[in-house]
């Protein structure tokens, strides 16, 4: 596909049906038509494969959104969702979707800002904004919003968000001990629960092994996709891999996994033939940190931009959220939500105390990743990463690795400075 025949697709019709603001929301397919166009097809040597990925974005304010009010109308629940600690296979035992919502940009922060205070992370007040000037189809669209307690801006958010949509709080405990699983468990089987009532199915053991199979099949494929762009050279870049972590959030699951494999069985013929994006002596490097939601690029076209690569993400849009998989061997729905307990208390968000498995993770995907430096990138306000980025510096200068830690927002103004910051660091890398 040519930059040129790229578009987001607009449906006013569909979007009227949904409660949107459509005069305000017009200008956004054409706003993110130009930053793709821009950002992504304007690079060179992508696989084939990628354009069922371009076409999910050509589709984010349309197709995809008609899929999920089809649903709807099936009575099938739509679950909106901030954080990967939410057991997905729980809501599609029962019939629901899952979907991400995006908290990534910058357009819907003075929506929030006229009621949150301005000093609390930007991914907050995107996500809030998003609902409050009704500019997001997906935010109108679900039944419910899983909502977390990770940390203190997103849990006292939730109070405000359920006076605009139905948001369903757990608690998520802070430390990993037996007793904080027991709690995290409780608050599995009160969601389960919730879900039940909101679909008016069981969900079954049936149901959750399927679920399972599903998220495992899912979380495998995207595995093997971080697997094979750490091959030097990468036969695919740091932004595109961002992009389709992105869209795991809100694609159909078995869909997205049959195009990943697809995906991967490319990129196996382009490292067989000696294909890659970039040549072999560009500098390589990860990122870690918080997550970046749709359409937040910006770091990643800043370092793809200065010459480098981007081989990994320990982030929850990355390795975090497909690291661990679920137990499939069991046979009462009280082992599998235990099981499934026992995998996502594995995540290591930095809301944890003590947290340092994150810290050996970081180190252990550094290494297969071929990686020659560290970005950490912590959103502004996010106190929790942006204090872990003390041991991961402290475990880098004992490691001998090359870390950076940005801490930023949406906002383009600190583009050239951190610009300068990321040119001087992969110099540094290039020796
Ligand atoms: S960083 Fe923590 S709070 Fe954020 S999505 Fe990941 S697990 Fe959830
Ligand atoms: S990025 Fe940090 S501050 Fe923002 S919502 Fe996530 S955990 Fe909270």
């Amino acid at each position: 596909m040519t930059p040129e025949q790229f578009e987001v697709k607009a449906n006013p019709a569909l979007w009227e049906r949904l409660g949107m603001n459509v005069e305000r929301f017009s200008g956004m397919p054409k706003m993110l038509t130009e930053a793709f166009r821009g950002i992504y097809l304007s690079q060179k040597n992508r696989p084939a494969r990628m354009e069922y990925f371009d076409g999910m974005i050509a589709e984010l304010h349309s197709g995809r959104v008609e899929e999920l009010v089809t649903a709807k109308d099936a009575g099938r629940p739509v679950v909106g969702t901030f954080c990967v600690y939410v057991p997905e296979e729980v809501i599609m035992a029962v019939g629901g979707i899952c979907v991400g919502l995006c908290g990534g940009s910058q357009g819907s922060i003075p929506d929030a800002e006229k009621v949150l205070p301005r000093n609390i992370c930007p991914m907050v007040k995107s996500a809030f904004g998003f609902k409050l000037g009704k500019i997001c189809p997906y935010f109108q669209a679900v039944d419910l919003v899983y909502g977390e307690t990770t940390c203190d801006a997103k849990k006292k958010t939730w109070e405000l968000l359920d006076r605009e949509v139905p948001t369903h709080v757990m608690e998520i405990p802070q430390m990993k001990r037996a007793r904080d699983k027991a709690l995290w468990l409780e608050e599995v089987k009160d969601f389960t629960s919730k879900m039940e009532e909101v679909s008016g199915r069981k969900a079954t053991a049936e149901g959750i092994g399927a679920a399972i199979r599903v998220m495992n099949a899912k979380r495998l494929a995207l595995q093997r996709l971080n697997d094979l762009r750490h091959h030097t050279p990468s036969p695919i870049s740091g932004k595109d891999m961002l992009l389709i972590q992105q869209i795991a959030f809100y694609d159909d699951p078995a869909r997205f996994t049959a195009n990943v494999n697809e995906l991967c069985d490319e990129l196996d013929e382009r490292i067989a033939a000696g294909v890659a994006v970039a040549p072999a002596a560009t500098p390589r490097v990860m990122v870690s940190g918080t997550p970046m939601a749709l359409p937040n690029w910006k770091l990643h076209h800043l370092i793809e931009s200065a010459g480098a690569v981007v081989v990994n993400e320990e982030s929850c849009i990355g390795t975090r959220y497909y690291k661990d998989l679920t137990d499939e061997s069991t046979a009462t729905v009280d082992e599998q939500l235990s099981l499934l307990t026992d995998r996502y208390m594995k995540i290591d968000c930095s809301c944890f105390t003590p947290n340092d498995d994150r810290i050996e993770q970081v180190l252990v995907e550094y290494r297969a990743s071929g990686a020659q430096g560290l970005i950490d990138y912590c959103l502004q306000f996010c106190h929790t990463y942006n204090i872990e980025a003390v041991k991961l510096r402290e475990m880098c200068e004992r490691e001998g690795i090359p870390f950076l830690a940005i801490e930023t927002d949406y906002s383009p103004e600190d583009v050239g400075q951190l610009q300068t910051r990321i040119e001087a660091f992969i110099e540094q890398i290039r020796g």
